[in-house]
């Protein structure tokens, strides 16, 4: 028995002895099928293969996979005094990983924006003695691996403590969420619900004055106004013009000034 792991997409399925005939997450517009059609791991076999990326940022943990993994997701720890907040998921969950989140104060809760980071966030929510998860209803239908550990939250807001709320952005998906911040310098965390398009900046003009940004269609934006932050690759010079629907793929995390490459940028 195992809980697969979809390769392209990081979305991790209930224990079977084999794995799912399809992915729904890939086969939506919004991801694909990748070429040599639907690959699995799982989690032990990833632990071989795959080791622990944690990255300081401003004191936010960030946590990922190297090499990197499905979409390249990165979760952040979010400190809080009432527990810290995982903010959104990545597949690989390893002791290594456990270790820095418990010596960084432990984990009271995860909240993740949309089902392209849900990864294996039951395993993550297990590996702290069962933390709660928040999703969206809006997005339930997406989930793969139910647990009991999930939080469906509704409406348009949602406040996990005082000093951290979700807020639904739909668009990229309708249970799109985004967690904002208010101690420490402040921030509202966007996975890829919202697309920063710079507006009136073609992405290369910015890729010229900006060496950080070396992706053509990539336009950054600073750490103290969105930690984390997506824009679309396009090999033209027109701007993104919407987030939705639009290709994990397309997406890459522009990182916050001098860190090393994102996560997502390999
Ligand atoms: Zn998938
Ligand atoms: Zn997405």
């Amino acid at each position: 028995m195992s809980c697969f792991i979809c390769v392209q997409c990081g979305m991790q399925y209930p224990d079977k002895l084999e794995p799912p005939l399809r992915c729904p997450i890939c086969e939506d517009v919004r991801q694909f099928v990748r070429w040599e059609g639907q690959a699995w791991t799982t989690l032990d076999d990833m632990r071989k293969t795959y080791a622990a990326r944690l990255e300081t940022d401003h004191g936010l943990l960030g946590i990922g996979s190297k090499p990197g993994f499905a979409i390249g997701q990165r979760a952040l720890l979010v400190p809080a005094a009432e527990g810290n907040i995982l903010w959104d998921c990545s597949a690989l969950i390893d002791q290594a990983i456990i270790d820095a989140i418990n010596e960084a104060g432990g984990l009271s809760a995860i909240a993740i924006s949309h089902c392209h980071y849900y990864t294996t966030m039951v395993e993550w929510s297990d590996a702290f003695g069962g933390v709660p998860i928040y999703l969206h209803e809006n997005n339930r239908k997406w989930v793969q691996r139910e647990s009991k550990a999930i939080v469906y939250w509704s409406g348009e807001d949602f406040a996990i403590s005082p000093s951290a709320t979700l807020y639904r952005v739909p668009g990229h998906f309708s249970g799109g969420t985004m967690l904002h911040w208010s101690k420490g310098f402040g921030a509202l965390f966007t996975g890829d619900v919202m697309v920063v398009s710079g507006g009136l900046v073609s992405g290369e003009a910015v890729a010229a004055t900006r060496p950080l940004c070396r992706e053509a269609g990539c336009t950054p934006i600073s750490a103290r106004r969105l930690t984390v932050a997506c824009c679309m690759r396009r090999s033209g010079v027109e701007p993104p013009r919407s987030c939705s629907p639009s290709n994990p793929q397309d997406h890459c995390t522009v990182p916050a000034p001098n860190t090393r490459a994102p996560l997502s940028w390999r």
